[in-house]
This record gives structure tokens, sequence and C-alpha cells, in this order.
């Protein structure tokens, strides 16, 4: 692989090992062991394995590390490893990196599961946990301290589409040596390299673009080999959170095509967005390229496009979200997001259900907000779906 090929040419070439029968598809390598010539052998692989190696399906697989090789080369960064799901990833990251007495800033606007890593989990082994307003750099420089280990945010918080200055935050933590952590779902791998804007570790969710058709669980923590190999690695082999051979094969070919996917679907959120906003029916709609998105002068300089999702708030409240949701014949009412399929949620009745009142104010999940997560559908089919809709309200 050449490092200068183009992030559309990684996405189909990268990483690829093949096996002595020359297959034109990257094979699926479903074991969970390996067998070794001599005792001898074994021996050395226990001592100290190899490039083209492999012990045991939790610690590395070859299918499996071709999809770490693929997202790394794409990515830009020295390495990566795979894992059972997003959250296997975000709480690897964290837990691996973190003991007792450490200190870690996070912006509060978070994907419910990772709140609760930080919230519950961290702090229940001694971990203190600031949260901030990621949008406020005054928070950032308050919050974070001498002893603050790490800090972890989402690029673009989800639901609600705010956009963290990843290299402002960063030069924050780094004066104070804090790694910086980012789940960059929402940006995903195609409109934004969050390393290139400081961030030391990157965390995706391969669930949502990467396979992208709905199909398989899986994630992936990339940084320097140094942390995967020397702090993430240990912490997850030995806990199993890998990921499965068979997902890394779907994620291989979901990778393929990820960039047209993104691309197609990135068209359609902005068509969408410009499409809905100053509707009748529709109180407020929130994409990050949007003139009227408070950060899109951010999101302009940290990704090269908006992302695949817009979240809009409608009249009529929870009845109104409702009705649109009911009447949508293209949009299916799904939790997921970065699918070919075009889904929509509404956040306060599903994922952010259990948020209380105050919190879901606090970070602007109102009764009549509803997430639309853009497929590879027609744009204007889509756009047509969703104004009719719109009537029913
Ligand atoms: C979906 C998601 C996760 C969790 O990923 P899973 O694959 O469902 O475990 C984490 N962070 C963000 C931002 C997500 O959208």
């Amino acid at each position: 692989m050449s490092k200068d090929w183009n992030p559309r040419t990684k996405l189909v070439h990268a990483g690829t090992r093949r096996s002595q029968y020359g297959e034109v598809a990257e094979a699926i390598y479903l074991t969970q062991g390996f067998v070794y010539e001599t005792a001898e052998q074994a021996e050395a692989r226990f001592i100290e394995i190899g490039e083209d190696e492999f012990i045991y399906a939790r610690y590395g697989n070859p299918t499996v590390r071709m999809f770490e090789e693929r997202i790394a080369a794409v990515e830009g960064a020295e390495d990566a490893f795979a894992t059972a799901s997003g959250m296997a990833a975000v709480n690897g990251a964290l837990v691996s990196m973190l003991k007792a007495g450490d200190h870690v800033v996070a912006s509060r606007a978070l994907f419910g599961s990772c709140l609760y890593i930080l919230e519950e989990i961290l702090t229940r082994y001694g971990v203190e946990v600031t949260f901030v307003d990621g949008t406020d750099l005054d928070q950032w420089r308050a919050a974070v301290r001498e002893d603050t280990k790490a800090v972890f945010l989402e690029t673009v918080s989800n639901p609600t589409l705010e956009v963290i200055d990843l290299k402002s935050v960063s030069e924050i933590a780094h004066a104070k040596g804090a790694l910086v952590v980012v789940d960059n779902v929402f940006a995903t791998p195609v409109f934004s390299r969050a390393f290139e804007n400081g961030a030391d570790v990157v965390v995706y969710s391969a669930t949502k673009h990467i396979d992208g058709q709905g199909r398989c669980l899986g994630g992936v923590v990339l940084g320097t080999k140094e942390f995967i190999r020397g702090t993430l690695e240990p912490y997850l082999k030995h806990t199993g959170g890998s990921l499965s051979p068979f997902n890394a094969w779907v994620m291989l070919k979901g990778m393929e095509t990820l960039e047209l996917r993104c691309r197609a679907q990135a068209e359609s959120a902005l068509a969408v967005a410009q499409a809905l906003e100053g509707h009748a029916k529709v109180k407020t709609v929130l994409y990050p390229f949007l003139d009227s998105h408070p950060q899109c002068h951010i999101a302009r300089a940290q990704m090269e496009k908006g992302g695949t999702v817009v979240s809009i708030e409608v009249e009529g409240g929870q009845e109104g979200a409702f009705r649109f949701l009911n009447a949508l014949e293209i949009f299916t009412i799904s939790n997921n997001l970065g699918d070919a399929k075009s889904l929509v949620t509404h956040p306060a009745t599903t994922t952010h259900q259990r948020l209380p009142e105050d919190q879901k104010k606090a970070l602007g999940i109102s009764p009549g907000l509803v997430r639309i997560s853009l497929g590879i559908e027609s744009t204007a089919d889509l756009i047509a779906d969703l104004e009719k809709a719109l009537e029913a309200i």
C-alpha cells in the first residue's frame, strides 16, 4: 500500500492480506485458534508474536487485522484495535488508561452509554469526572487540571449536533499533559480526520457508517502503536471485547463503499436541512453546515462535510413528532444511524428516555426533537417524504 493513496483508494485496498489462493475478496478466517508446527514454534510465539502470526482470536485474527490496518491507514493512525462494539471501544480506551485517583474532563452532550461509563463506572472505581459544556472553551480551561489524565468528547454530539472545537480543546488538554480521546462517529472517518486536529485517541462505532447496512455491531480504537499495543490491547485481549472475524469481514466490505455512501448521505442531509429550514411545521433545523448553526465556522474548519444526520424540532411537541414519524413512508423508525436506509428517531422517548427532565432540557432534547439519519435513497424522494409527513402534524 502507498501512503500517498487517497482515502477512497485506501478504503478499498489497504490492509489486504491474500492467502496462497490469491482470493479477490478478503478471506474470512472464521477460526478462534491457530495451530503450530512444533512445540518449539508454539513456545516462540507465546514469547513474541510476529507480524503475520496469531495465537487466539481474542488476541488477534487475520481478518480482524485487515480491518484494523485498513481503518488505521485511512485515519492516518499508527495502529488500531477492533472491538466487539462501539461501546467496547469507548470503555476500552478509557478504562485501559485510567486508574483510581485520576481526573477526566468530558463534554456533557454524550451518547447515553458513554455517559454511563463516565458517570457510573469510572467514578465507581475512583476516577473523578468533571462535565463541561463542550462548546464553551472557558469551561474546558477551568476544568482541565494538572492531574487531568484525559479529556473525552464527541466531535459532533448526538442528537443535537453541537460541534466542539477539537483543535482548541486539544491545546488546552495538551498544555496539562492530558490525552484527548474523541468519539468521532457523527463526523465519520470520511469527513473528519480527528488526529490532524489534535486527538490522541479516536474511537468509532463501526456499527454506524462503517458497516452502513445495519448488519453487525463493531468498533475500533485508533492511536499510536504505543497506546494501542502497550495500553489498550492488554486490557481488551484479556477482558474479551475483541471483534469477531465474521463481523470484521462485514466491516471490510462496508469500508469499500464508505466514502461513496457518506458523500451521498451528506449531500442529502444538507439538502434536507435547507429544505426544512423555515418550513411552517418545523421550529428549528440543526445541521453543522447550515449558516444558522451556532458552530458552523468550526464545523467547516474541521469537517469536509456536515455529516449524515439532521435534527429538527417540529411543532406540536411529542404529539407532533409522533404524527410526523408515523406518517413517513421511506424513513423507518429505528435508533441506528449512518445506515444506507434513511432512519428517524425520537430521542426524548427512546435513546435519551432515561435522562432526567432537567438534563434533557439542558441538552436540548425537547419533546418535538426528531433525529433524521439520511440514507442513500434519492434526495428528491426523501425530501418529498419528509414534507408530506410534516403535513400530518
Ligand atoms: C452508536 C454510538 C456508540 C456506541 O456504539 P455501539 O456500536 O452501538 O456499541 C458510541 N458513540 C456514539 C457517538 C454512537 O453513535
